[in-house]
């Protein structure tokens, strides 16, 4: 049986002497959250994790979600009980908006404990994450009787929300969309049409659901320019806050899918569904981007999440494992063979994963610092680098995270032999759920046509200016220092060639719009390999930091290995993405389609 310890000192870490938490006292929220909160919040929430979500974890893929006739549906054993506990347990408001009953603690801190819950349960994880998400879009573009009438019960975990976008004919391409909307003289729509693959769509652990619905209404433009934004309940809510009739609107089926068996994910079907405008008419992208970028980022954490239980679990079988003995001598001569700890291709596994996910999950903090800076910060230039630091990070940490997270499960099953492809040992479940983080919330393709195609571009290339920037300034403050030094030459040559990488999309992309997209895939990856690189030099200089204020103990001395490891053993991988990018198109476009 798979198990599950929640990272809680290697985040505080991260917090206090990575990202210097005290640097952020002048936001408002920070001001009023002490460290020993963030520290209660982060143990609490982890033991929440380990002792109620992860138990549930492989019951709940074994028995997955059932529907019944009338379209309910049930989840898995366990998963009400666990519901109401995190509920109730304020875990849902943890950064929500005060004035509708959320505990205003900062956003960062939410993001943090997010990675406990999806390594613990990913499936159970999507319920709360995905009423997050809706939360946000409402918040920023709902109107006040909306936010009255439905934060307050989602903020509280009573209501929770959903997303529907997708159709049969419409995924990627929201300008496909043909849900209908139609004006009703009560000032609300009638909303008639089929969403398909929504998360969470139909399921029994609160009383109501309320799904944020991409329509188009009566009349509106064809394609994006037409598409506006409805919230539709399961259940209506009467004036007094009380619930009422049930909405025309049902689960048609629930999915049987790869992985995730404990979330379901519903065919919903719309007929003349009573719903009300959030945002602008024919805005609803604008609106729904919102909760897209929330998504977008709480589906990077599902890659590390999914990527440190894979670890843990990998690494305690290869510490116990006996077979074979290492290469220079035997290392448990008492014993019938030596751990497979020993051998140097099974460290090569354990040490990717985890030279990724220690960096991965200070760049996962950086960027939910930066967001909890770009909507608090009373300087506004410092507000603004933030909010261009989150857009231009946020897909770069959507596909790269995942796009590791899935190799990572591979590898940690790898760990296990056999084994790993057996049921109970629970790895295999760790393969299938991690795979579905690479398609959705725009497939990883899509993330990095939107890095190459938007984000860099935007404002004249600000975003991509500063972040080199910073990353220049650090290693001119601190590459005289002779400890640090080794440790920076790695990076200083993966962000050279990320410059020029950035370069050849400048002077190419333009004049073959196929140049970019052909090398969209590599530029994310080598993008969030610098990154990654980033995180690893600011974690060395905070280990150095202590050790010469004489603290001295084996988490240390590893991150310092892990360091050197990833330097040496997986930046390299920058130059190969340069050297692919800027072949160009060329031999990427040669075969007509018809030869495929
Ligand atoms: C388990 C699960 C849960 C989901 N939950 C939700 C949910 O809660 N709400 C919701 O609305 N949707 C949800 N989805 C849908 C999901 O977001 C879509 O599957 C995803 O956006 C991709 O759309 P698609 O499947 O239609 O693929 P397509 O859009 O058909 O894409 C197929 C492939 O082509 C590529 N591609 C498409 N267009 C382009 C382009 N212009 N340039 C380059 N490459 C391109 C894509 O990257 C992809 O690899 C879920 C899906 C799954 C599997």
């Amino acid at each position: 049986m798979p198990s599950y310890k929640a990272p809680v000192d290697d985040t505080l870490f991260l917090i206090r002497d990575v990202f210097d938490f005290d640097r952020y006292r002048d936001l408002p929220r920070f001001a009023e959250t002490p460290i020993d909160v963030v520290e209660a919040v982060l143990s609490e929430g982890g033991k929440f994790a380990e002792e109620v979500l992860q138990p549930l974890n492989r019951s709940g893929d074994r028995e997955g979600c059932t529907r019944d006739a009338d379209g309910n549906v049930a989840t898995p054993k366990g998963f009400k009980e666990a519901y109401k506990a995190y509920a109730e347990g304020g875990w849902m408001g943890l950064a929500g908006d005060p004035a509708y009953g959320g505990q205003g603690l900062p956003y960062f801190l939410a993001v943090a404990l997010s990675e406990y819950i999806i390594a613990a349960n990913l499936s159970f994880a999507m319920y709360p994450e995905l009423t997050n998400g809706a939360r946000a879009a409402l918040q920023v573009h709902g109107d006040d009787t909306l936010k009255r009438r439905y934060l307050p019960k989602m903020t509280a975990g009573q209501w929770t929300g959903t997303m529907n976008l997708t159709e049969p004919q419409c995924g990627t391409d929201l300008g496909l969309i043909k849900t209908k909307a139609v004006r009703r003289p009560d000032g609300s729509y009638a909303i008639t049409g089929q969403k398909i693959f929504i998360s969470a769509g139909e399921h029994d652990l609160a009383e109501n659901i309320i799904h944020l619905v991409l329509a188009r209404i009566e009349g509106a433009p064809a394609g994006t320019k037409g598409v506006s934004l409805f919230l539709a309940p399961k259940v209506l809510v009467n004036d007094d806050g009380s619930l009422g009739e049930r909405n025309a609107v049902v689960c048609g089926s629930i999915e049987h899918k790869m992985g995730i068996h404990g979330n379901s994910t519903c065919v919903l079907n719309y007929d003349g569904a009573k719903g009300w405008l959030v945002g602008e008419e024919n805005r609803g992208l604008n609106a729904m981007f919102v909760m897209m970028n929330a998504a977008r980022l709480g589906v990077a954490v599902q890659g590390l999440g999914l990527s440190e239980v894979a670890y843990q679990n990998a690494a305690a079988y290869a510490k116990d494992r006996l077979q074979g003995r290492s290469l220079t001598g035997a290392k448990a001569p008492d014993k019938p063979a030596d751990p497979i700890i020993v051998h140097p291709d099974v460290r090569r596994m354990l040490m990717e994963i985890r030279a990724f996910n220690e960096a991965a999950r200070a760049l996962m903090l950086w960027v939910a610092l930066s967001a909890d800076e770009a909507l608090e910060s009373p300087d506004p230039a410092a507000r603004r680098a933030a909010d261009d630091r989150l857009g231009l990070l946020t897909p770069v940490i959507k596909g790269v995270f995942t796009d590791f997270g899935f190799a990572n499960a591979v590898k940690a099953q790898q760990v296990l032999g056999g084994h790993g492809y057996i049921e109970e040992w629970g790895m295999e479940q760790f393969v299938r759920d991690a795979r579905v983080a690479m398609i959705y919330e725009g497939a990883n393709g899509i993330q990095a046509l939107d890095l190459v195609g938007r984000k860099l571009p935007r404002d004249g290339g600000r975003a991509v200016m500063a972040f080199f920037g910073e990353i220049s300034a650090f290693l001119a403050e601190n590459k005289k220092g002779a400890a640090l030094a080794p440790y920076l030459a790695p990076l200083e040559s993966a962000l050279g060639q990320l410059q020029q990488a950035t370069m050849w999309l400048m002077r190419n992309g333009m004049k073959n719009p196929d140049n970019a997209g052909a090398a969209s895939n590599d530029y994310m990856h080598l993008f969030g390999l610098t990154a990654l690189g980033y995180m690893w030099a600011r974690i060395v200089k905070a280990v150095l930091a202590r050790q010469s204020a004489g603290a001295s103990n084996e988490a240390l001395d590893s991150k310092l290995a892990l360091a050197k490891f990833f330097n040496a053993r997986m930046l390299p991988e920058a130059g190969a993405h340069l050297a692919r990018l800027a072949s160009g198109a060329e031999a990427l476009m040669a075969l007509p389609a018809a030869a495929f």
